[in-house]
């Protein structure tokens, strides 16, 4: 994907070397065209996803204060039925939430299989704000990347599809969209005094962002670096990412549902029902078929 840069690097992360105007040489007709068309496979795709319930998918977003999480989930997941979506924003944890380990809410959080999952921030934040405020003691947050890399190889193992991104802007473009903030009164309520002082923390946020990614991209949770100065090429791209990394199960979750079908006809068949429409539980699945669930762990045909 030109542009848009999907980190599987050993070497060292540089953000600044990064263009966060980039738009992959798109103009933005194009990719509001482009955006349609892919938006379409998302959604037949997480049609399928939901009916199989095989799997489940995780797109972490995370950026800086305006950097555009709240438009992009609007518009890339407007694309899909919002009842296998769940989304969760993680703000500055409740004094429950404190009292627990770091994982504890994020877990709790995770997509059921079937399910898209958005999550708006993240257990990030635990190795970025936390890092930059010394809201926890150094070896503390170094310790993290660790519990990170073993969570998210736990949730794969669960069969749930992770895709992170890091919608990045640049500081001049956050400056303009902080000052449109004040000036459209329609955007003033998200303003907060705290953005300005979070935005003198740049620099040490840029660091905080370059090791996260670095130390937990892997083949089964990795980080995308979205170019998101411009919002329509941001779209594209974050819509185009996720449905790259759902594509290859499409014959499988495909080939699930007829299964599935074709054992809810046989159990209708051999249960004497006659003219008795199905009873469906409305989201394709054959309730009690464990069976059918055992094969949940599969791994997709090569793309
Ligand atoms: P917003 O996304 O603008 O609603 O802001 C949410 C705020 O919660 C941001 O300032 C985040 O940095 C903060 N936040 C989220 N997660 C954590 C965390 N684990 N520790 C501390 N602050 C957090
Ligand atoms: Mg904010």
């Amino acid at each position: 994907m030109s542009g848009c840069i999907k980190w599987d690097s050993d070497k060292p992360l540089k953000l600044s070397k990064i263009d966060a105007g980039d738009t992959g040489g798109l103009t933005e007709e194009q990719a509001r065209a482009k955006f349609l068309t892919v938006s379409e496979e998302l959604s037949e795709l997480q049609a399928l996803m939901y009916g199989a319930g095989s799997h489940s998918a995780l797109a972490v977003l995370q950026a800086m204060d305006t950097g555009g999480k709240d438009g992009t989930i609007r518009n890339v997941m407007g694309a899909v039925n919002p009842q296998g979506c769940q989304i969760t924003s993680f703000k500055v944890p409740t004094p429950i939430e404190q009292a627990h380990d770091f994982l504890w809410r994020i877990h709790e959080a995770a997509p059921r299989k079937g399910n898209i999952g958005i999550f708006n921030r993240s257990h990030y934040e635990d190795v970025l704000v936390a890092r930059v405020h010394n809201l926890v003691p150094k070896p503390a947050w170094r310790e993290r990347y660790k519990h990170i890399a073993n969570f998210e190889e736990l949730l794969a193992d669960n069969s749930t599809i992770i895709i992170k991104f890091f919608l990045y802007i640049s500081k001049d473009e956050q400056e303009s969209r902080l000052r449109k903030r004040e000036t459209d009164p329609e955007k003033s309520w998200k303003l907060s005094v705290a953005d300005w002082h979070e935005r003198s923390l740049w620099d040490d946020y840029m660091k905080a962002y370059e090791e996260a990614i670095e130390k937990t991209s892997s083949p089964h949770a990795p980080w995308y670096i979205v170019p998101a100065n411009h919002k329509w090429y941001r779209d594209l791209i974050v819509s185009q990412a996720i449905v790259e990394r759902l594509r290859p199960y499409r014959k499988q979750w495909h080939k699930r549902l007829v299964d599935v079908g074709d054992e809810m006809k046989a159990e209708l068949a051999s249960s004497g029902v006659n003219g008795v429409s199905t009873p469906s539980n409305g989201n394709g699945k054959a309730k009690g078929k464990d069976k059918a669930k055992a094969k949940n762990a599969e791994q997709p045909e090569a793309a």
